[in-house]
């Protein structure tokens, strides 16, 4: 995904607009890999192989998640009454 695109996309939960971390970028300056986050809901998103996987809690793999954000060094907090694990906001 290009960095155009990124201020195009929201928060498909409460269209807020994301920040995002950048961990590995393309000779072009796309986004290969990343971490979309909403400061709004403390939902996160990843970016995998240049797709941002934007989709509602229900249809997220989470044990496919987990690897790659462990992998990028964040920790995941537990959510209360979500399936999701939230982005705890710190990088290790
Ligand atoms: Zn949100």
């Amino acid at each position: 995904m290009t960095k155009e695109l990124l201020e195009k996309l929201c928060c498909p939960i409460d269209k807020h607009d994301l920040n995002a971390n950048i961990i590995n970028e393309g000779e072009e300056g796309e986004i290969l890999e990343g971490l979309l986050s909403c400061p709004e809901c403390n939902r996160y998103f990843p970016v995998i192989y240049g797709i941002p996987i934007l989709i509602p809690d229900e249809y997220r793999d989470e044990s496919m998640e987990k690897p790659l954000l462990k992998k990028w060094g964040y920790e995941l907090t537990e959510g209360e009454d979500s399936e999701i694990p939230l982005l705890d906001g710190k990088t290790k």
